[in-house]
């Protein structure tokens, strides 16, 4: 199931082409991304995806259209979508930074995507998690603003091939660890961790990606009295929590049974609490 809409918020063909193929998108995977989770017709954290779509491209320098031109186009995906039969949807929001030799007028589109049952099994049963080298130290994006660490681009074929890595492992998904062993986030997730009632997370000056859905756990578990922290924490700390989850917006709170195959804590009453406290947040 798809629902296509462009930025004028009018219906798209989802099966028919839509962008040229000198779209510099396809060309080079030079655009801007995000993907929001839409359950019972309700955007989650929109302002903070809208906010982060507009950060990235600004970090590529690229014209993004106005914000009210997106929130139309999520608005025709919303009122458009099989409600009936599916209570969430997956909506992405993409857009590149136009065609080839072009005059940099961006190609946009939201499109509504079914969430697909590995998602599910994964949300319900928790996954096992490899930790790979992600090849950068923590102060990489301070000094080399030009690798975009920490824009949500197109560019995503490196995150999948890690995910290939750890499907070969045998694990189902993975936690990136800089070069100094510090934990960074997974290829679209961050990391949770919690020790006693102290919630942590990687700091995004890292170079990860600023988290909505870490940041909406953060903001209803301060207000429920938990304690966050938003610190670096070395790899060997995956093994020593009390929980690990892998956070995002269509994933939720997925809870981290096993990493690199050895069994953690995985409390479901704590996962529960957690998961409810998101639920109640937005
Ligand atoms: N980090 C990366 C690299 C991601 O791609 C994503 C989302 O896809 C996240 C973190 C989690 O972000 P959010 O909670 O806003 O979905």
């Amino acid at each position: 199931m798809r629902v296509l809409a462009l930025l004028d918020g009018t219906l798209a063909d989802p099966e028919a082409p839509l962008l040229r193929a000198d779209d510099l998108s396809v060309m080079r995977g030079d655009g801007v991304f995000e993907t929001i989770l839409v359950a019972d017709r309700k955007p989650r954290e929109l302002g903070p995806h809208l906010d982060r779509l507009e950060r990235s491209a600004r970090l590529l320098e690229m014209r993004l259209p106005e914000r009210a031109a997106w929130e139309r186009a999520v608005r025709t995906v919303i009122d458009n979508w099989p409600w009936d039969t599916d209570r969430e949807m997956a909506l992405k929001l993409v857009c590149s930074r136009g065609v080839d030799g072009g005059d940099g007028t961006p190609s946009a589109f939201a499109m509504g995507m079914q969430i697909g049952p590995e998602t599910i099994r994964k949300r319900r049963d928790g996954v096992s998690v490899v930790t790979l080298d992600r090849g950068f130290a923590p102060d990489l994006m301070e000094r080399a603003p030009w690798l975009l660490l920490s824009a949500k681009t197109l560019s995503y074929a490196v995150n999948m091939a890690a995910m290939r890595e750890a499907e070969s492992r045998g694990a189902d998904e993975v936690i990136f660890v800089a070069t100094d062993g510090t934990v960074l986030e997974g290829p679209t997730s961050n990391v949770v961790l919690a020790k006693g009632r102290t919630l942590y997370t990687t700091p995004p000056s890292t170079g990860i990606l600023r988290g909505t859905t870490q940041g909406a756990v953060f903001r209803a578990a301060e207000e429920a009295g938990w304690q966050t922290r938003v610190e670096t924490f070395s790899a060997e700390e995956l093994l020593r929590a009390d929980g690990l989850w892998l956070a995002s917006s269509v994933r939720l709170l997925t809870q981290v049974h096993t990493v690199d195959g050895t069994r953690i804590p995985a409390d479901a009453d704590l996962h529960a609490e957690l998961s409810k406290l998101y639920e109640s947040n937005y």
